[in-house]
């Protein structure tokens, strides 16, 4: 007889990605339609290489920066302060592959003009599964020669964005973003932090205290500061209040010794994730700096950084959406449970059925955002396509993007964790990792909350220009297949969700709605996601449909097509319920008053009447402790 012991008995299949470009056809299939054929016909090669990277290298590189985290040492053994950084091999080594693999560089060289940014975000995608957390410093590095690209001076082009976009790993250099302080990530209008001008360095000194950067081995950084006046007439030491005294300066982190520029590390955080990244406390005390853009504008001109960084947010969200749904389709091809494989189970199947769904209508949303901003920075911003529908409406999507896929990614991960059983918990399988990691899209860069009532303030500001160019992107893209059958009920849904959407924004646009509206600001962003990219897949069906009708012989393009024409009408079809709940179950005129007497108004009341008993009410400081959990 035969006892099962550790090395006798069942031993589970392991589930296997290889490739994941060339596993999954969701990718493949977006890329063919956005992209000319020659264009994705002589970039395949480099995707399916750096897929194989991710897979095998890169993720041998993800395992040992997660086992060897970065250290701060900040006293030499004579009690000097060094605040020397230690951050691991691994995690140089992908500074150098980020550098020689043009992750950067492909969008700014713009071989392809407007299609470079998609190849670029597409490379992207699939490095960052290998990258680990190094697209954290990759995004900000992106956005840091997006505005030197726009607004910087000659000399910044020539020192640090030709760096910033090269190919060279000697040249390379990364960028930090420093805006978030202690008073306010959110509301940066209470920054700290002051910008006096030193004549005799013809130079910007710099100091204050920065709560949080992620890029703290970076090589520069752009980071806010509240400017003092230079007016000869001014009184000394003066500054405008609130984000109007702000500006934006670029300072490069340490010298060409790797002395530190005037910045003194005070600790680094103790995060939930991203445990690789070395995000730090920063103390600035006389940085030397250059403004950047005219000054007091530096909200606006730091604006071209998120604007990037938050389309990164969209992009890693759907590069960890796109390996929760392949893990958890391969191990249900895998695993058996009571005499079937999970694939045949009917309940595991609808579940893994959501996640594959949600990551469609993701990717679909994402490269068209990509594929906008590739036309904006490729292509003449005067062009009336450009200028009146284009730059306005990824104004509108981009925080709508951020907001929802950041959502959707840790949903997805808890599904993916929860589709591995006991073993998904266990960090062997990286899905822990993963969960924790895509978390954090959904805090740095803007808040959900923070981006769902800036998307308010954009349809605010122009006045309802961007949601009626957001209407017409939706009914343009439904417009051929309204009148074909299959379509009519998707059709019906799309135009009835975007009714829901006008109303709730125009009913409530006025001073006495504002409470309800921003109320409903979250539900608004989520709608209007689900929307757009509802529509994204039917236009992809329908071009899917044509490529299949084109090809008679080819089965696998009519497999294509079916699933493409499902996905699609079963996103759409169930649409206007979710979408009238998102907008309706939030903001209602009534809630607003009932929300604050549910949270707020009887602890008042409790805390008024045991004062007003108590002839010395018990201080604060010595009743309660730190809110924790
Ligand atoms: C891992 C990590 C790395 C980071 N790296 C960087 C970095 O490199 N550089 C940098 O500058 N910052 C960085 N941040 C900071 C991050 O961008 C901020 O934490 C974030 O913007 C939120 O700001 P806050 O912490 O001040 O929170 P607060 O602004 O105080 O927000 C607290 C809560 O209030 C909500 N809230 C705020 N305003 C409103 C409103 N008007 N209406 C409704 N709700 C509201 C928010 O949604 C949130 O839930 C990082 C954060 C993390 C976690």
């Amino acid at each position: 007889m035969v006892f099962a012991s550790a090395d006798v008995g069942f031993k589970q299949d392991v589930p296997q990605v290889q490739n994941t470009f060339l596993e999954d056809p969701v990718m493949a299939s977006v890329l063919e339609r956005l992209l000319p054929g020659d264009v994705l016909q002589e970039i395949t090669p480099d995707l399916v290489h750096i897929s194989e990277w991710a897979n095998t290298e890169g993720a041998a590189l993800v395992d040992r920066m997660e086992e060897d985290q970065p250290r701060l040492r900040q006293y030499d053994s004579w009690c000097r302060r060094v605040d020397e950084l230690l951050v691991t091999e691994a995690w140089t080594k992908q500074k150098e592959i980020a550098a020689r693999e043009g992750v950067v560089a492909i969008a700014y060289e713009r071989k392809y003009g407007q299609y470079s940014r998609i190849y670029q975000m597409a490379k992207l995608m699939l490095w960052s599964t290998g990258a680990g957390l190094y697209s954290c410093p990759i995004a900000m590095t992106d956005g840091c020669a997006r505005v030197i690209e726009l607004i910087g001076t000659q000399e910044m082009k020539d020192q640090v964005f030709a760096r910033l976009t090269s190919r060279d790993p000697s040249e390379f250099f990364t960028s930090g973003q420093w805006m978030t302080e202690r008073p306010g990530g959110s509301d940066v209008g209470r920054t700290e932090t002051q910008a006096v001008w030193n004549e005799e360095k013809k130079a910007w000194s710099v100091s204050g205290f920065k709560w949080f950067s992620s890029a703290t081995d970076a090589d520069v950084t752009m980071l806010l500061a509240r400017t003092h006046d230079t007016n000869p007439t001014a009184v000394p030491g003066s500054m405008k209040a609130g984000s109007r005294g702000l500006s934006l300066y670029l300072a490069r982190v340490r010298d060409d010794q790797g002395k530190l520029n005037g910045v003194r590390i005070h600790r680094l955080k103790d995060k939930v994730g991203t445990k690789a990244l070395p995000t730090a406390e920063l103390e600035l005390d006389g940085m030397e700096a250059q403004l950047v853009g005219e000054e007091y504008r530096g909200v606006k001109n730091i604006s071209a950084i998120l604007n990037i960084t938050r389309i990164y947010c969209g992009m890693n969200c759907t590069s960890a959406m796109q390996r929760f749904v392949l893990c958890a389709k391969e191990y249900a091809r895998r695993r058996e449970v009571f005499g079937a494989l999970l694939k045949d189970q009917p309940l595991h199947l609808a579940t893994l059925a959501n996640m594959e769904l949600q990551y469609r209508a993701t990717s679909q949303f994402t490269f068209y955002c990509v594929a906008m901003l590739g036309r904006i920075e490729s292509l003449d911003n005067n062009l009336p396509e450009i200028r009146d529908r284009d730059i306005p409406l990824l104004r509108l999507l981009t925080p709508i993007l951020k907001v929802w896929s950041a959502k959707n990614a840790f949903y997805l991960s808890q599904e993916a964790m929860e589709s591995y059983g006991g073993q998904g918990y266990m960090e062997e399988t990286g899905i822990g990792r993963a969960m924790r990691d895509v978390l954090v899209n959904t805090i740095w860069e803007g808040t959900s909350n923070v981006l769902s009532l800036d998307v308010l303030r954009v349809m605010a500001e122009t006045a309802g220009e961007a949601l009626q160019q957001y209407s017409d992107a939706v009914r343009g893209m439904m417009a051929p297949l309204r009148s074909k059958p299959e379509w009519v009920k998707s059709a019906k849904s799309l135009e009835e969700s975007l009714i829901l959407i006008a109303i709730r924004f125009t009913s409530y646009s006025t001073p006495e709605g504002r409470n309800v509206l921003e109320a409903s600001a979250r539900g608004l962003a989520f709608a209007m996601a689900d929307v757009i990219a509802g529509s994204l897949m039917c236009q992809h069906a329908a071009w899917s449909e044509a490529k299949a009708k084109a090809n008679p012989s080819n089965t696998l393009a009519a497999a294509e097509a079916n699933v493409d024409r499902i996905s699609a009408q079963r996103w759409c079809e169930e649409l206007y319920r979710r979408v009238d709940h998102q907008i309706q179950s939030l903001g209602q005129e009534e809630r607003y008053e009932q929300d604050k007497q549910m949270l707020f108004a009887l602890a008042d009341a409790r805390a008024a009447a045991t004062a007003s008993k108590a002839k010395n009410p018990i201080s604060s400081s010595s009743a309660f402790g730190e809110a924790k959990l």
